[in-house]
């Protein structure tokens, strides 16, 4: 039994095998959570993530992506500064809150690698669609965490898993680099886990906040 790579607190149980493809569940945060063997090699990974097409002129993709600009922006002073971790090969989000006066940093493991975006900390930090590709999330987490600065905010994005019935189908699902997919309680344990205040303002968008007091 491996340990729950979300709320590293439960043991992963059997939870459902979709043709080859086996998922566990987590009893403690209720993440599920593909298993390892069944994971795409990274260059296989690599080549579908060439595929996406982010552009940031896109005005379907834009509006996609102010589901979470939208409310993070409310919350932010003038002139912030952010990092988009995982950005991908088009930074339309960092684009585009840019435009409201944001000044924003980019990291991606495969598009923007330098770690250099890793070496300082930031007002907010923004994280969409990526989630759902770590496999391991506490410790990208943990990492955040340490990105933001004291009463920072984490912006996520990543649909939400609700019903049960309907994981086999979920379209979610069915993209091979989907390997950990969260409910609403799962990020509230996370929230709990790292001392988080956390608000859902839209469907599927999550922020968390860093409590305002120094030190960790
Ligand atoms: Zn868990
Ligand atoms: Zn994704």
């Amino acid at each position: 039994m491996s340990l729950c790579p979300v709320c590293e607190q439960g043991s992963l149980a059997g939870f459902r095998l979709v043709k080859t493809q086996r998922y566990l569940r987590c009893p403690v945060c209720e993440a599920t959570v593909m298993d390892e063997p069944c994971r795409l090699s990274p260059d296989q990974e690599r080549d579908i993530y060439q595929l996406h097409d982010n552009d940031p002129s896109d005005p379907g993709y834009r509006k996609f992506l102010s589901k979470l600009a939208g409310p993070l922006l409310e919350r932010l002073p003038p002139g912030a500064t952010g990092l988009d971790f995982g950005c991908g090969p088009g930074p339309a989000l960092a684009r585009m809150l840019e435009a409201e006066g944001m000044v924003v940093s980019l990291y991606d493991p495969y598009f923007y690698p330098s770690q250099t975006a890793l070496s300082r900390t930031y007002d907010f930090i923004t994280c969409t669609e990526v989630v759902e590709h770590l496999y391991e999330p506490a410790e990208v987490f943990r990492q955040l965490d340490q990105l933001l600065k004291p009463g920072g905010w984490l912006g996520v994005m990543t649909c939400f898993q609700t019903d049960d019935d309907r994981f086999d189908n979920w379209h979610y699902r069915r993209d091979p680099t989907h390997v950990v997919f969260y409910r609403e309680s799962t990020l509230a344990i996370l929230a709990d886990k790292f001392g988080w205040s956390m608000a859902i303002p839209r469907k599927d968008v999550v922020l968390f906040r860093r409590g305002s007091q120094t030190g960790h």
